[in-house]
């Protein structure tokens, strides 16, 4: 089986399972829906093509399994998720499982085993589209899933638990919070994905190894002046928490500037009482702070809130820094990091090691097992977007690292 055939199946199946949607005109594949069923299908036919016994677990996770060499071996697994944003692209998620459901599908081309076994994870739900609730497919099959979830409802009202059940799943909190494997039995979790951002394409690179998913912050800022009337009250005497808050955004990105590798965003601004005659009295902001680095992230962090201090005392505006959500960094395991390394440097392409700003599987898994991720270039960028693309020759690079990477290990 040629390289060149394994990409070009990736390239049609990842746009046959973009055909699976919700929606007429776009691709929206929510957690346990009828356009997921199909894709699970689809993949479970993939698969059992490729010499794997296929299973659904309570979730609806699709889970593969390609046996090793020899009985009582380790299993290593590979994967990604198969549900989508709303408006989607076609490979956030499904390339991931289409390039490792390839690659034991060239083991059993040549009727080879490996020392361990694969299984290939195709996770229900990563996006959190239907319920908003992160990774409820990884953290099933890690067993680190919150039960309450089961009581959220969706836009029609519909439970998780109820819609796991139509889904012909099994919503038991209990078996839900089951991990599949016990750690002893699992080598490591490598997923390949889609970049999401641009540094690969500036680089001109095909692939390149993720070093670290990034710790995330979201604060909720608030700064509170006094509204007033905007004829009648004279400059010097204004308490303008907009005024404040236009000051916060810079040294948001000022800060975020001064230390490397940092991103940071003010994405929502809300102005009360928000009328063009009125002096904004309170303005509250949503604050994204992000970082491979704990230490790094952390500091960050106090250094914007001493300077939203500064800001509040030389305008008289008081204010209120509430931190919402605290993800702490996860690191890629560096054996690992190193296999998929000498796999690129191997195939004559220089190496990048860039860490992740996205959340992914991998974060939930690295609770489990060593894990490692693989990204491929995307044009411009741009995914969570219908104008997501990569290439074949791409694809095909992928594939070979992961195989390479697949013989490395054993
Ligand atoms: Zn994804």
């Amino acid at each position: 089986m040629t390289v060149n055939a394994s990409g070009r199946s990736v390239m049609e199946r990842c746009d046959i399972l973009g055909g699976y949607s919700e929606e007429p005109d776009c691709l929206t594949r929510p957690f346990a829906s009828q356009s997921m069923r199909q894709a699970n299908e689809a993949v479970a036919a993939w698969m059992q093509a490729a010499g794997m016994t296929v299973q659904q677990d309570k979730v609806g996770n699709l889970i593969g399994r390609y046996e090793a060499s020899q009985a009582g071996a380790k299993t290593l697994l590979l994967g990604s998720h198969l549900d989508s944003v709303r408006d989607a692209g076609k490979y956030d998620g499904p390339l991931g499982v289409m390039v490792a459901l390839a690659c034991v599908e060239r083991l059993h081309a040549r009727r080879e085993r490996l020392p361990f076994a694969i299984e290939v994870l195709a996770f229900a739900d990563e996006e959190g589209l239907r319920y908003h609730s992160d990774y409820i497919g990884s953290k099933v099959a890690t067993g680190t899933f919150d039960p309450e979830a089961l009581h959220l409802t969706d836009a029609e009202g519909i439970s998780m638990a109820e819609a796991i059940r139509a889904f012909g799943g099994d919503p038991d909190p209990e078996a839900l919070q089951t991990a599949r494997w016990h750690r002893d039995e699992l080598l490591a979790y490598c997923e390949v994905h889609i970049e999401q951002g641009p540094v690969l394409e500036a680089r001109n690179l095909p692939v390149g190894v993720v070093s670290a998913i990034a710790g995330q912050n979201r604060i909720s800022m608030r700064f509170v002046g006094e509204a007033g009337h905007a004829g009648t009250v004279p400059m010097s005497l204004r308490r303008d928490a907009l005024c404040a808050a236009a000051e916060f955004v810079l040294a948001v990105e000022a800060i975020a500037h001064s230390l490397p590798g940092l991103v940071a965003t003010v994405g929502q601004v809300s102005v009360q009482p928000g009328a063009s005659n009125v002096i904004p009295g309170q303005v509250t902001l949503s604050v994204d702070v992000r970082h491979q680095d704990d230490a790094v992230r952390e500091q960050a962090c106090r250094q914007l809130e001493e300077r939203t201090r500064e800001i509040g005392v030389a305008r008289h505006v008081s204010f209120n820094w509430q931190i919402l959500q605290g993800h702490r960094a996860m690191s890629c395991a560096p054996h690992l990091v190193g296999l998929l390394a000498q796999a690129i440097e191997e195939m004559g392409y220089p190496l990048l090691s860039l860490p992740s700003g996205a959340g992914h599987d991998a974060v939930t898994l690295s609770e489990l097992t060593d894990v490692a991720m693989l990204f491929v270039r995307c044009r411009g960028g741009v995914s969570h977007n219908p104008a997501e693309s990569v290439t074949m020759e791409d694809v095909e690079i992928a594939i070979q690292v992961l195989e390479r990477f697949l013989l490395l290990l054993r």
